[in-house]
């Protein structure tokens, strides 16, 4: 059975780039018929918040990524006591002292060698005594012992993979607090929780190396790994600075549809077009991870008010009845009211609006060379209400008085009543039209 987990820290609010690893691990699970699991790394009691925790799954709710099963590494650490034990029986996990400020002199050593900046391994040459006298002085960390051999696996998106261990730092899996590291947390859990697949970031390449070592140490398989692309901005630059300001919570203020920036990033980095679709299903059906490249992902914020304003143009009135009622709309009114400003919304935040203009009025826009048509033009409206009949009877007659036509008989008109130069046709807007502020 398929098995796939979302892992973030809950320290800080989702962002797009979080979303494309929690939708690629949710898509795999539902078109596989498994299970998807929301894993919360918050092993760091200073850094991981509950407000954080609770931020995450309103995000993925409001998306409509729901999990199957919900884990919190902080209920777990027994089980990564019992592997660091079964480790140290191994002789896969030893005791290191360098403090940080140690280990960067190390590294710049190293560099200024033109050697890679890989911990040396000092410590396996401690003696006991060496051990304890250090121990008085400082909290010892702890570090799993790699294999020096090649360590390889064939990624879902990457394909072909392989890493020297001996140009990897030992990992330091307990901190020197005692604090459980995520690569040792991650390993237990992943293979604890029967996880047959994990999608990640890039930046997770070589944490996956160690932890194939980790889980071999610990007598056990490693799960299918796929590493997606980073996301960058439109012009290629890095989007890790920009990263709060696309935060999940705020594009849901701004009112962008969850299916609008969901099919998206579906498709995002993929050889297959953006196909806007209506549910989940929808997008599981029509996701395969081999069509994802290994190159950087540009992502433009400016894609999903446009996505939005199409999905939302597609929906029946039903999908935003919500929205209507709050915006004051009568359910009798209701459908047809939407079918007029449909094409007409960008977010759902737009319904209120245009339906303010009809109910309160809209402040008349007329052109001063519109002045005089316009009033002649409002002499000839007849009482509200009005009916969808009226526009083509009224502007008749006005064409008719005038002699004006086309643009210029129509433009003004939509201005003076709507206040705006563009919007719903105009004959399925007359009859919600309860205030007109243009006079004749
Ligand atoms: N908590 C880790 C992160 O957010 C999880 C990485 C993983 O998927 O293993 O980067």
């Amino acid at each position: 059975m398929t098995v796939t987990r979302f892992a973030p820290s809950p320290t800080g609010y989702l962002h797009v780039g979080n979303l494309r690893t929690a939708l690629f691990n949710y898509l795999i699970a539902r078109k596989a018929g498994g299970t998807f699991i929301l894993r919360l790394d918050d092993t760091d009691p200073e850094r991981s918040k509950p407000e954080f925790a609770d931020a995450i799954q309103r995000d993925l709710e409001w998306l409509g990524l729901t999990w199957d099963r919900l884990e919190r590494q902080s209920d777990r650490l027994e089980r990564y006591a019992a592997a660091t034990d079964e480790l140290r029986e191994r002789g896969r996990f030893y005791e290191a002292f360098e403090t940080p400020t140690e280990l960067d002199l190390k590294r710049k050593k190293q560099l200024n060698m033109g050697k890679p900046p890989v911990y040396d391994r000092a410590a396996l040459d401690l003696s006991a005594a060496e051990r304890d006298a250090l121990r008085e002085t400082r909290p010892g960390h702890w570090r799993f012992l790699l294999e020096h051999a090649r360590i390889a696996w064939t990624d879902g998106i990457l394909g072909e993979i392989s890493i020297d261990a001996a140009s990897v730092s030992d990992p330091v899996l307990i901190r020197g607090d005692g604090q459980v590291l995520y690569t040792l947390a991650s390993v237990v859990d992943d293979t604890d929780m029967g996880v047959t697949h994990v999608v990640r970031g890039s930046d997770h390449v070589t944490n996956t190396a160690t932890q194939i070592q980790i889980m071999a140490a610990l007598g056990h398989d490693h799960p299918e790994f796929a590493h997606h692309s980073l996301l960058t901005g439109p012009a290629g630059e890095a989007l890790s600075k920009r990263l709060g300001t696309l935060a999940l919570k705020d594009l849901r203020e701004q009112g962008v549809e969850p299916m609008a920036l969901l099919s998206l990033m579906a498709r995002l980095g993929a050889s297959q077009p953006v196909e806007l679709q209506d549910s989940l299903d929808g997008l599981a059906d029509g996701f395969d991870m081999s069509h994802f490249g290994a190159a950087p992902t540009k992502f433009d914020a400016d894609d999903l008010m446009p996505l939005t304003a199409r999905f939302l143009s597609m929906q029946p009135y039903d999908a935003v009845g919500g929205a209507l009622r709050e915006a004051g709309v009568p359910d009798a009114s209701a459908a047809a009211f939407w079918d007029a400003v449909r094409d007409n919304v960008t977010t759902r935040a737009d319904i209120a609006v245009w339906w303010d203009i009809c109910q309160n009025g809209a402040e008349p826009a007329i052109d001063p060379d519109d002045q005089t048509f316009v009033a002649e033009a409002m002499t000839l409206l007849p009482a509200l209400p009005l009916a969808e009949t009226t526009w083509a009877e009224w502007t008749q007659a006005v064409k008719s008085a005038t002699g004006r036509k086309g643009k210029a008989l129509f433009q003004p008109l939509r201005k003076a009543l709507t206040g705006r130069a563009n919007g719903p046709e105009m004959a399925k807007l007359m009859p919600h039209l309860r205030v007109i502020k243009a006079k004749g």
